[in-house]
């Protein structure tokens, strides 16, 4: 569905469509499909723009009656994310309780062993180079990012982790890791952007280690929105 403006999609990724709304603000369309393996792998799966954008909203809104600010204003049936627009840093930071995907396989680990302290990682935001791993010194002297900035975005993923991973062991589910992108508002402020949802998040039952997240598509190990629902439905009680 096509939000009310009826002016095209200024944008449009893997999983959303971006279009522009009144005073400002961002619409973004969650779209059905998922895609892995820098979209090597392809597949359409109902129901799941609204789920995301829904969780996505939900969150934001959790982390903001915490303190952390994002680019989050409404949601808006049935798969829409209003945002404020925001600069979008190039560059995606991950944090890791427990091992698992790139990080295992790039130093041979074995997947669900506990990470403590947590750690921090950053990836190039860039498809056409596959979003290659990359250091803080490397966005700083080479893609010209500003090192308070990026300290900045590492204390607030940090502290992110902190809430949901509260939130989500009150609901019996491990937080694995997740992938959060930020951005400077209209003020020059580093704000949380883009979306938290089971596409960016690895999240297991506590007990059973079950796989809820995008796993399941990446490695055919279940039905993808089984796993979905089933984290909204734990998550929806608490929040
Ligand atoms: N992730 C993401 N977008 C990406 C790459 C990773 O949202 O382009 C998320 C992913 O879902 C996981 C976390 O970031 O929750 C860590 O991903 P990892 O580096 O293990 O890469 P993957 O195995 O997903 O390729």
């Amino acid at each position: 569905m096509t939000p009310a403006t009826n002016a095209p999609a200024f944008y449009e990724g893997k999983a959303k469509r971006l279009f522009r709304g009144s005073k400002g603000e961002i619409l973004h369309e969650f779209k059905n499909s998922a895609t892995a393996f820098n979209g090597q792998k392809k597949a359409e799966f109902d129901g799941k723009g609204e789920l995301n954008s829904k969780m996505s909203a939900a969150l934001f809104n959790y982390l903001r009656s915490k303190g952390i600010e994002s680019h989050f204003v409404r949601w808006d049936s049935p798969n829409i994310l209003v945002t404020r627009e925001l600069r979008m840093i190039p560059a995606e930071i991950v944090v890791r309780n427990i091992v698992a995907g790139s990080l295992a396989k790039r130093l041979g680990l074995v997947e669900g062993a506990a990470i403590e302290p947590p750690i921090v990682e950053w990836f190039l935001k860039d498809d056409a180079k596959g979003d290659p791993q990359v250091s803080e010194d490397v966005l700083i002297s080479l893609f010209d990012q500003k090192a308070d900035l990026l300290k900045e975005m590492r204390t607030t993923a940090l502290l992110v982790n902190r809430h949901l991973r509260e939130l989500f062991t009150t609901v019996n589910l491990k937080l694995v890791d997740f992938k959060l992108e930020f951005g400077l508002d209209d003020q020059n402020k580093l704000t949380l952007g883009d979306e938290i949802s089971p596409d960016t998040c690895r999240i297991w039952d506590s007990q059973s280690n079950e796989k809820y997240d995008k796993d399941r598509f990446r490695f055919d190990l279940g039905d993808l929105m089984t796993g979905y629902r089933e984290i909204w439905a734990r998550l929806v009680k608490v929040l």
